[in-house]
């Protein structure tokens, strides 16, 4: 297994700004070769449609079908999955997206309107997006959770058309993740992935739809393809590396600390997880917990390239030392594992999600708890927020003029228009001004 080190930080030493910014520097480096090949796929696929989406189908998943109807998957197929998981993970996955669709109703805006003195009327018409796709990756594990968190908003949105991808090397697929397609309503379902899945999304085919957004993770393809389609369609987000930020005052038990970290620690190795405490003893009990824990674990070899490459254990001199850290991170997950979170919280001004108290295990937010586990990673918690249903709404403003107020801001909009030479802005409010003068 590899070496495990454990970087030890002090706030307090003259070079712990630069030892934080290292720590916190990632390769998000752009694979050439990478950007070449999706580029390909996705002109293929725009010029060619189905065929060339089954192409790379059989290419990259292994899959060789002789239609496209075969990588459609049918409602009735979603039922049986349904009924074929064991009833522990659908009374689960049934639990969690009741939690997770009552959370996001309270997130669903409203159109608004009101009038002015001259009877004009102002306001904002919200609506849903008429189609949405979703990519679940699949290339090498499953994600129900992630049908779940990325879906439920968008059928909470009133979203007209929700439309799944997600690959099946060699046609294998997962019952738990479609088992979560029939639970969050997903209208249709297709077994694609990567560029070509992405490609199909944003261009239609003759059997994929056109939609409007993509949203959902995945692998470098995937990233790599949703970036180069914005703007043909929308996209939530491009995603970096997991990350949590635990805050502790030195009252938790350390094991349970350091499998806090570990829970994103086991994502993948560039995971970032921090720990952040004043007490030098309990860093010395963390640390001893993770050198205990680290071989029991079935991702251990990951945790701990993790944990070597990318965590840290930083001791401050107080908590109010360790909120301002924390802003300086505006970590995707923040742990408040301190006896009063709420008088901490207000401290905290950048995180994607933050978890309050030592009860709340930050995986209970990645399943369960009801908000968003999409979250923003890499410090973009300082302009981002977490995916919900205003990423599924979109507004339309109302302006609705009486003749008095046409009159009275038509020559408002006239002066204006003329300082900017713009001869017809001006005479079409004019007419509106002069109506008013002729009657
Ligand atoms: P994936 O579905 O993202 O990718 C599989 C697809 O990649 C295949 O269908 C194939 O088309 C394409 N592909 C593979 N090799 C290729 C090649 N050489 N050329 C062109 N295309 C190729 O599944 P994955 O690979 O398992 O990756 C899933 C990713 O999603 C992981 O990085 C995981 O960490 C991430 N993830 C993130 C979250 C989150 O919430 N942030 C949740 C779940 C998963």
């Amino acid at each position: 297994m590899t070496d495990l080190t454990i970087t030890r930080l002090s706030a307090s030493d003259a070079g712990f700004d630069d030892a934080l910014s290292r720590l916190l520097a990632w390769d998000d480096s752009v694979d050439h070769q990478v950007n070449e090949s999706v580029r390909h796929i996705l002109r293929e696929v725009k010029l060619r449609g189905d065929e060339a989406v089954m192409e790379f189908t059989a290419k990259f998943d292994q899959l060789e079908v002789a239609s496209m109807a075969e990588l459609e998957i049918s409602a009735a197929r979603l039922e049986q999955a349904l009924d074929a998981i064991p009833s522990e993970q659908r009374d689960a996955l049934e639990a969690a997206a009741d939690r997770i669709r009552d959370y996001h109703q309270r997130q669903k805006q409203d159109s608004w309107q009101y009038q002015d003195a001259d009877g004009t009327v102002l306001g904002q018409r919200v609506t849903p997006l008429d189609r949405v796709g979703l990519y679940v990756p699949g290339g090498k594990a499953a994600y129900p959770s992630s049908v779940l968190m990325n879906a439920l908003p968008a059928k909470v949105a009133g979203v007209g058309e929700v439309i799944m991808v997600v690959p099946t090397p060699a046609g294998v697929v997962n019952d738990m993740v479609l088992a979560a397609a029939a639970i969050a309503g997903v209208d249709r379902v297709f077994t694609l992935g990567g560029a070509q899945a992405v490609g199909a999304l944003a261009y239609g085919t003759e059997t994929v739809p056109a939609v409007d957004k993509i949203v959902g993770p995945g692998n470098i393809f995937v990233a790599t393809a949703k970036r180069e389609v914005f703007g043909t369609v929308g996209i939530d987000m491009i995603a970096g590396p997991s990350e949590i930020l635990v805050i502790c005052d030195g009252n938790t038990d350390p094991d349970w600390i350091a499998m806090d970290l570990f829970s994103q620690a086991e994502h993948d190795e560039q995971a970032q997880s921090i720990l952040v405490s004043p007490d030098a003893a309990f860093l010395d009990a963390v640390e001893d917990s993770i050198r205990k824990l680290v071989p029991t674990m079935e991702r251990g070899e990951i945790i701990a390239r993790s944990l070597s490459d990318r965590g840290a254990l930083i001791q401050v001199k107080d908590l109010d030392e360790a909120a301002a850290v924390s802003n300086r991170i505006a970590p995707e997950h923040l742990e408040l594992s301190v006896e009063n979170p709420e008088q901490l919280v207000e401290r905290i001004r950048h995180a994607g999600a933050i978890f309050m108290g030592r009860y709340t295990a930050e995986a209970l937010g990645d399943y369960c708890a009801g908000p968003n586990h999409v979250l923003p990673t890499s410090g973009t918690a300082r302009f981002s927020s977490p995916l919900g249903v205003y990423d599924f709404q979109k507004r339309s403003s109302l302006i609705g003029f009486s003749a008095a107020g046409a009159a009275r801001m038509g020559q408002v909009a006239s002066v204006l228009a003329r300082g900017e030479g713009l001869t017809a802005h001006a005479r079409s409010a004019e007419y509106r001004v002069d109506m008013n003068r002729d009657q």
